[in-house]
């Protein structure tokens, strides 16, 4: 067994590898840029190396350094992860080149698998059922005009070289063949400098399945069975589980052997994901599952599989790389329950996603509940520079019904505070009526955006709980001044609250409340649904002074002032654009939040902003 090991990732994946190395008595090396001089895998480590500024392509995408980095300590291996440079084939010869251990596949195997028209054309050969389609050498438009008129429309044309979703287009007509290509040549020929393509069959009803498999250097190879990843938003998966609800004994020996078959076919070592796409119009069929991609490293949902099968999947690559044979045969392996995992990110579903970047100042999980990868802590920093996920919450039970109310009650009580979570888009997802019975398919999201991305207000009880803790804070008088009493109604008193999504609530107390005893706070959270509400006492209407997130533009990120629309004392009128922010490569506009006028104006064109500047102040218009 190696006896070192150098983690070449950051963030949870980092320290989710660090947890089985260290015990496994391995000694842990943590490379880390300089945006993560305090990150949790630093710490985690027995060892850490600086290896670069912030900027991915600086640090974690630069291999000499990493390699060197590895030979100034010593380490004997070094584990790539997902994502980075895990499937870089040129990497991991370096790794070999330089004497050291590589946690992965050979190289030969990786480049097999890197362009998709090569990959099909040797699973077709291996006798793994691929996508009806055209893989030919001739691509002049004519002749791919012809093969996407054979296949029957809706056709995808993809490119050869293509990933991460890109380099794809969907066309309904024969008529739209020619334009669709040209485009999608365009893009690949600039994203890829590649413009080959291939032309599918569109399938209708997509599911997404996947088969873990694991080789080892003797030549065995075994899966551990198949994951749904059909919830996806733009290719991206959110929630995945394991098994695939509605899959039977003979459909699952089917798939499953394919998967074998295909890693087999490029004599692969270590943890692969083969990726397969069903047609699940009618429930999952043997004939209607088709190969689609090898991803040649471990899955960031490799948990679930975990928690089914009961295998450390982390281990048995350390244990493979160091030239052991698979630790279960075949038929030593078995499903045990059902196991879901959600995508917690920091980031806004209501506002298109937008990443909240920020300080995460509250992080508890209930974990006697769920299993929680991370690599962020309370104090940890959420930074533009690389992926916003935060966690990943996985449970394990032993029913699908199960496990979804477990994923619920678990997203319900964590708290991940100050800044803007997909807890709550999560949490609506997985109460959604299709989902629940186990009806999937990769548009589900897409089809209720609108629903799943509405926020919805608190409830009335959680309010009135809320007014209560707030009551009493010192300096701030509660009661508005319709409050009081009426004849022939019991007396009530109604206090003001906003969240800080600039809603307003009114909320009912009884007139006699114990509360001005109270110390009282100045925020409070409620937790419901998945969502945190952060809610304070309101200006009283109309009144004077008050609280400071009435009408406050605060940057939801750091970023750059790219316009100012408005000048000071400006009247403005609710929605209208006041500047536009870039940050993380997108352009936001900032917008007015009722009728006002411009009170205070502190954004300048051109200037950086931290997360949560006050960039202007708009006060209410009089009257
Ligand atoms: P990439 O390498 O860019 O990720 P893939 O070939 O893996 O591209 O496809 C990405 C996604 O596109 C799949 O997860 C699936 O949702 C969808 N997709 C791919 N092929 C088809 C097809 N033939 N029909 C319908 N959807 C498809």
């Amino acid at each position: 067994m190696i006896q070192s090991l150098l983690i070449a990732n950051r963030g949870e994946i980092a320290c989710r590898i660090i947890r089985t190395a260290r015990r496994l008595g391995i000694r842990t090396i943590a490379v880390y840029s300089d945006a993560d001089a305090k990150a949790l895998h630093v710490r985690s480590a027995d060892e850490a190396v600086h290896i670069g500024p912030a900027a991915a392509r600086e640090s974690y995408l630069v291999g000499e350094r990493i390699i060197a980095a590895a030979k100034a300590t010593g380490a004997e291996a070094i584990h790539p992860g997902y994502g980075f440079l895990s499937e870089n084939a040129e990497f991991a010869q370096a790794v070999l080149d330089a004497g050291l251990v590589w946690v992965g596949p050979k190289p030969a195997s990786i480049t097999a698998m890197g362009l998709k028209d090569a990959a099909k054309a040797r699973m077709i050969a291996a006798g793994v059922p691929v996508t009806p389609g055209y893989l030919g050498e001739d691509q002049s438009p004519e002749r791919l005009q012809a093969e996407a008129d054979a296949i029957g429309y809706p056709v995808l044309i993809k490119a050869v070289a293509g990933g991460g979703g890109k380099g794809m287009r969907r066309v309904e007509s024969s008529a739209d063949f020619a334009e669709s290509l040209a485009s999608c040549r365009r893009e690949a020929a600039s994203s890829f400098g590649d413009d080959r393509v291939l032309i599918e069959k569109y399938i209708l009803s997509p599911r997404h399945i996947e088969v873990q498999v694991f080789g080892d250097s003797h030549g065995d190879v075994v899966h551990l069975f198949e994951r749904d990843c059909s919830l996806q938003r733009r290719h991206q998966k959110v929630i995945e589980e394991a098994p695939a609800p509605g899959m039977d004994a003979a459909t699952r020996e089917a798939v499953c052997a394919a998967a074998v078959r295909a890693a087999k076919a490029v004599d692969y070592e270590g943890a692969g994901t083969i990726e397969f796409i069903a047609d699940g119009s009618e429930g999952l069929r043997a004939d209607r599952i088709w190969f689609m991609e090898m991803n040649t490293r471990l899955q960031v949902e490799h948990p679930v599989t975990e928690e089914i099968t009961g295998v450390d999947l982390v281990e048995w690559q350390l244990r493979v790389a160091s030239g052991e044979p698979l630790p279960k045969r075949q038929d030593e392996l078995s499903i045990n329950g059902w196991a879901m995992e959600a995508r917690l990110y920091a980031e806004d579903a209501t506002r298109g996603f937008l990443p909240s970047i920020g300080r995460v100042e509250d992080f508890t999980f209930p974990h006697y509940r769920a299993r929680i990868d991370t690599g962020v802590e309370a104090g940890a920093e959420i930074t533009p520079f690389y992926d916003p996920m935060i966690a990943k919450v996985i449970v394990h039970r032993d029913t699908r019904s199960e496990a979804i109310a477990g994923l619920r009650e678990t997203l319900e009580e964590g708290v991940v505070g100050p800044l803007i979570t997909n807890s709550g888009f999560l949490w609506r997802l997985l109460g959604h009526a299709a989902f629940e019975a186990g009806v999937v398919d990769t548009g589900l999201i897409e089809r209720d955006l609108e629903t799943l991305t509405t926020r919805p207000e608190p409830s009335t009880e959680a309010l009135g709980l809320a007014a209560m803790r707030l009551a009493g804070t010192p300096g701030l008088t509660p009661w508005s001044s319709q409050s009081g009493l009426r004849m022939n109604a019991p007396a009530r008193r109604t206090m003001r609250l906003s969240d800080q999504f600039g809603r307003t609530f009114a909320v009912d107390l009884p007139q006699e409340p114990a509360i001005d005893y109270w110390p009282g706070e100045d925020v409070t959270g409620i937790d419901e649904g998945g969502e945190r509400f952060l809610v304070r006492l309101a200006r009283a209407e109309g009144g004077a002074g008050g609280s400071a997130t009435d009408g406050a533009i605060l940057s939801p990120m750091p970023g750059k002032v790219i316009s100012v629309d408005v000048s000071a004392g400006q009247s403005v009128t609710k929605g209208q654009k006041l500047m536009v922010l870039e940050a993380m490569k997108m352009e936001h506009a900032l917008t007015a939040p009722f009728d006002g006028v411009v009170a205070e104006l502190n954004a300048v064109a051109g200037a950086q902003v931290q997360v949560e500047a006050v960039l202007a102040q708009i006060e209410k218009a009089e009257g």
